[in-house]
């Protein structure tokens, strides 16, 4: 066993709901601005100060709108046919957070004079952030700062900040200059400026300003409002692209005086862009008048409902419990819940991958909303029917039919300007039909089929029946060649053996959806076989790839080859390869990686888990051995799917270390680039790696099936899945599990206990023995 950061002591302190930080270090600023990022799925914040940093500190300060991007022109090296033309960059946007503080003349920076004492919480409960310190000013005096921000998670347009200072030993005049700023630019990735600002309009109280983006044509709109207590008066101004608003107290020792700043933020895609202006303006200012305790309370009620479904229990480990939690919240954060949006892989921690959304959302972050906020999912695949014709056109660019979906995106088309990293990854298609499938079935909403996911399932079968050949040279199979599959280090191999699976499967898939089109809504099914021109020929045709598709086994070694080439590749032993050329994809030339049999990430094994019914566990154990020593985790998508089928096969050594490495893989910042965002697939991984690992749930033929045990680390853990209207809380507990059916939608639940049936009424708790 290799490369498992176990040993690393935690940077933040552990606490079952909060992550704290107990000192300013600016050499961590970076790292920390993506941990104590706040969002709600529309408005991301990163953890940055209020007060602002000196430019020598590294920093990405960065206030982001899911879904809202700026285009650039690719610039290829050499022309190559068909390749996209444009870059879609999630932007930041106008900055309202700043506040600069005087202390008579003096002015707060943690920089200078003296932190006598210092904390920053991001409170997991409460989705917020709070700052406690005491601040002597070069001159001796000594002040008590609290701030606090949250993001409405009931008011996805609101934000909120909170800034009280109470002198300790002076008094005199303190000054509160809030800022808002509309010159703001990405610090990675766009070349140009994105956002230009259109006008600032002000009051005393409060003040707008609208923006639009040069090329994409979107319209940012951003007002403000505040209040003081005690109550003094504050006075606005406004520059060409600014706006100031100047609270003066006189003050006292000892007493208290508090800031509220109250954000609205919207875009031309939620009102008119003549209409933007007023809107925020008017957001703004009720959301002030409701007042900051109000729309606190809201939020946290909602979180509270959030943990009620969603939280994870783990006694015994206070590292993996604050890590489950954090990582539990920031999915919730990162997450576009409107149709329109989806989750980016940073979520709106960071500007690294611009924004865009990958396979990441279907194969490993709506598992964990399925089971407690399943409307979230629904949201999510409503996505992807909305960018469906973007997927039609992305298809016919390379000469296919049907649909293909873009492999990085927020627009619908294709954002990468490297196909070998991108439009070769075809198995995209199969994770939103996949996605579709578990939904459909954990919630039996066939309206959606109906509505949205027969569509989605006919349109990516329709490729997959166009893009393989059947060939005499394989048995007459029917074989998909140049492909890439989840490793990404072996793009344009032929029959990736991940893909061929899951490519029968979407085929399979669209076939069974047709039939229940046809039975129970024949109305629509009509209309949809007469838009889509579906004949029974070409379902024919799907069944006969699917019935005939080339899936690759090697009888000596008792393993799935993961494509054509793989096995005949240079055997290499990657533990001898120095650490610091690790990732490979940072250090060696891809020719040179393309060589080896060398693998970034999980691709039969995630084919063992994704499919599991499909393979024995000798086959899983078989593969598992095989693949394991050929891995190099470089992408953090991959030990949580170790660590799964690990638990599976028996290797509970594997499984806790795999599990350990994605739990903490960004508080603990073991690949070092926390400071780039957060990784959400990974995030999501450790919900897997404890539901579908240790627990060992699978949902296989339309029931639940738990193979639970406890790794040896842990005295309990305890979590729950909302099933078919049902909701079912597990408990694993030393030789014992404990289902609880707490809400049931019919009469009973059943499931299966280690293969046994299990029925249990609502309200019943069922105590059994996890056999040895
Ligand atoms: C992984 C992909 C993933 C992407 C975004 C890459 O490093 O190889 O599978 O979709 O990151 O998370």
């Amino acid at each position: 066993m290799r490369k498992f950061h176990q040993n690393r002591s935690a940077i933040y302190a552990l606490h079952p709901w909060q992550v704290v930080e107990t000192e300013f270090r600016p050499e961590y600023n970076h790292r920390s601005e993506s941990i104590f990022a706040l969002g709600n799925g529309y408005l991301g914040l990163r953890g940055t100060f209020e007060e602002g940093l000196p430019e020598e500190i590294p920093s990405t300060p960065g206030i982001y709108i899911n879904g809202i991007y700026e285009t650039e022109p690719i610039i290829y090296g050499e022309f190559m046919a068909k390749q996209p033309q444009e870059y879609q960059t999630m932007i930041n946007v106008t900055d309202w957070k700043g506040l600069k503080i005087l202390v008579e003349h003096e002015e707060f920076s943690m920089l200078q004079g003296e932190l006598e004492a210092y904390s920053r919480v991001l409170d997991l409960k409460e989705g917020a952030l709070r700052r406690e310190l005491i601040w002597v000013s070069p001159t001796g005096k000594r002040t008590r700062f609290a701030f606090e921000r949250f993001i409405s998670q009931v008011d996805k347009h609101l934000a909120y900040q909170r800034c009280s200072v109470t002198p300790l030993n002076w008094s005199g005049q303190l000054t509160m200059r809030s800022q808002v700023n509309g010159a703001v630019r990405n610090i990675h990735h766009l070349r140009e400026r994105a956002l230009d600002v259109l006008f600032t309009a002000h009051t005393n109280e409060g003040g707008t300003i609208i923006s639009k983006t040069r090329n994409s044509g979107i319209a940012v709109g951003c007002a403000v409002s505040h209040r003081t207590a005690p109550e003094t008066s504050i006075m606005g101004s406004a520059g060409s692209e600014s706006l100031n608003f100047l609270a003066r107290f006189q003050v006292e020792p000892n007493q208290t005086y508090t800031l509220e700043k109250y954000v609205a933020m919207a875009t031309s895609r939620d009102t008119a862009e003549e209409h933007l202006s007023g809107f925020v303006q008017r957001l703004a200012e009720r959301s002030a008048t409701r007042g900051y305790e109000q729309a606190k309370r809201a939020h946290v009620e909602y979180l509270a409902e959030f943990w009620e479904d969603a939280d994870v229990e783990i006694e015994g480990d206070l590292a993996l419990q604050q890590g489950v939690r954090f990582n539990a919240l920031q999915l919730l954060q990162s997450t576009g819940r409107d149709g329109r949006t989806n989750i980016a892989a940073k979520g709106l921690s960071g500007e690294y991958y611009e924004g865009h959304y990958f396979w990441d959302t279907e194969t490993y972050i709506i598992p964990f909303f399925l089971y407690s906020r399943p409307e979230i999912v629904r949201r999510l695949l409503e996505y992807r029917y909305s960018i469906l014709d973007a997927a039609r056109e992305n298809a016919k660019r390379m000469r296919d039919r049907g649909a293909l979906y873009a492999w990085r995106t927020i627009n619908g088309h294709e954002a990468s300007g490297n196909f070998l990293g991108s439009t070769v990854q075809y198995h995209i298609n199969a994770a939103v039909a996949y996605a579709i499938h578990r939904y459909v079935e954990a919630t039996e909403d066939l309206d959606f089929l109906a509505e949205m996911g027969a569509e989605i399932l006919f349109e990516t079968a329709r490729c997959w029946a166009h893009r393989g050949v059947f060939l005499e040279s394989r048995g007459g199979k029917y074989c998909i060649n140049e492909v890439c599959g989840p490793d990404e280090y072996k793009p344009g191999v032929n029959n990736n053996c991940y893909t061929n699976y899951m490519a029968q499967f979407n085929l399979r898939l669209a076939l069974q959806a047709k039939d229940i089109l046809a039975s129970k809504y024949p109305e629509q099914y009509a209309e949809l076989k007469a838009r889509l021109q579906l004949t029974d020929e070409e379902f024919a045709r799907w069944q006969k790839c699917a019935d005939n598709m080339y899936l690759p086994f090697h009888e000596e070694l008792g393993i799935h080859p993961q494509d054509d080439s793989f096995l005949y590749k240079d055997p290499i032993d990657i533990d001898s390869i120095p650490e610091e050329e690790i990732p490979l994809v940072a250090n060696w030339h891809p020719l040179v990686i393309w060589r080896y049999q060398v693998i970034k990430q999980a691709d039969v094994i995630l084919l063992m888990f994704l499919l599991g019914d499909q393979f024995t566990l000798e086959e899983k154990k078989a593969n598992f051995d095989y693949y394991e020593p050929r891995t190099t985790h470089d992408s953090s998508l991959s030990p949580a799917i170790y660590s799964i089928i690990a638990a599976e096969i028996g290797y509970q050594e594997f499984a806790y270390n795999y599990f350990l490495q994605t739990v903490r893989l960004d508080l603990d910042d073991y690949n070092r680039n926390a400071w780039q965002g957060l990784h959400t697939a990974c995030m999501a991984g450790s919900w897997m790696g404890i539901v579908n690992g240790f627990a060992g749930m699978r949902t296989f033929g339309g029931k639940l099936n738990f193979r639970p045990f406890l790794p040896d680390q842990w005295k309990r853990y305890s979590f729950r899945v909302k099933f078919r209207g049902s909701k079912l809380q597990v408990t694993v507990e030393p030789g014992r599990a404990q289902y609880t059916l707490m809400a049931a939608a019919g009469p009973d639940l059943s499931f299966c206990h280690f293969g046994q049936p299990v029925t249990l009424a609502s309200g019943q708790t069922l105590e059994v023995e996890i056999p040895g």
